[in-house]
């Protein structure tokens, strides 16, 4: 169905959570992946298990958030998988506070990471698509970027803020045949979501259509098709995998 074999994938934030199942779904089509990460003993073996279900895999120990960490290692990866044709920017924080107690280092971390990292990631890889003019960047946002959210000021507006850089980036570069296009999950059972209180995740189950929360995987789907050549002509696009939370 998907042909990703020998694809050179980069997907940041792939130690655990949405991004491992990201990786997973891709090693299932052979495709050569970077696991980035800044847990490295995570990305280690994250890629340990891609090597098992097929892929060809490597990890990478880097902070999303430094621009010139990010530029070595993207250069890195490109001399040892001999290019790059798909960006996956998925790595994300939370530092959840109502606004009043909000520190400027809480607001100030989240956009460095979520946001920041994203640019840092995209900004590297993007001369190595521009040179085959084939490309495909997905970048995973949050629905919380498109509805705000109490306790996450800080992460709402740098969802919000990849939700437009990812429109920008698709104008900018669709004429080189790289489409750009945003995930936004909704409650996703990943480490990030685990240790929510009992009572939060209720309100939120209350809240889903689906009456569930959903599975990592879930998302890796989408994100398969949209680098596919079957979503070829998708670019720019939000879409959301959240159950109906936001409709
Ligand atoms: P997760 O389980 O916390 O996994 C995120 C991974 O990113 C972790 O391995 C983490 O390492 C890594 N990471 C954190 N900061 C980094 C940095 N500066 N540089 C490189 N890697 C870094 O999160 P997840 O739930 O899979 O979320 C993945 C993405 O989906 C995030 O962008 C998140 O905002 C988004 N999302 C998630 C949900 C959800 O319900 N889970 C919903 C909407 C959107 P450490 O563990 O060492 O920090």
């Amino acid at each position: 169905m998907y042909n990703f074999k020998d694809k050179k994938i980069i997907i940041t934030g792939a130690g655990q959570g949405i991004g491992k199942a990201i990786a997973k779904k891709f090693a299932e089509f052979e495709a050569l992946i970077a696991v980035c990460d800044i847990n490295e003993e995570a990305a280690q073996l994250a890629a340990k298990e891609l090597e098992i279900i097929g892929g060809k895999s490597l990890p990478y120990k880097v902070d999303v958030s430094n621009y010139k960490e990010v530029k070595e290692i993207v250069k890195k990866i490109a001399e040892d998988f001999s290019g790059v044709d798909i960006l996956i920017n998925n790595a994300g924080i939370v530092r959840d506070k109502l606004l009043i107690k909000m520190e400027e280092e809480d607001f100030q971390k989240v956009i460095d990471v979520n946001l920041k990292g994203t640019f840092n990631f995209t900004k590297a890889v993007l001369p190595y698509l521009l040179e085959k003019r084939w490309g495909r960047i997905i970048n995973i946002a949050s629905i919380i970027g498109e509805m705000g959210n109490i306790g996450q000021a800080n992460y709402a507006a740098a969802k919000a803020g990849i939700i437009g850089f990812t429109k920008s980036v698709a104008k900018e570069v669709a004429n080189k045949n790289i489409t750009v296009n945003a995930i936004a999950p909704g409650f996703i059972e990943t480490p990030m979501t685990e240790n929510l209180k009992p009572e939060i995740k209720e309100k939120y189950l209350s809240l889903i259509p689906l009456k569930r929360f959903g599975k990592p995987e879930e998302v890796a789907y989408l994100c398969l098709f949209l680098c596919s050549e079957m979503a070829s002509y998708i670019t720019g696009q939000v879409i959301r995998v959240d159950g109906g939370l936001l409709m």
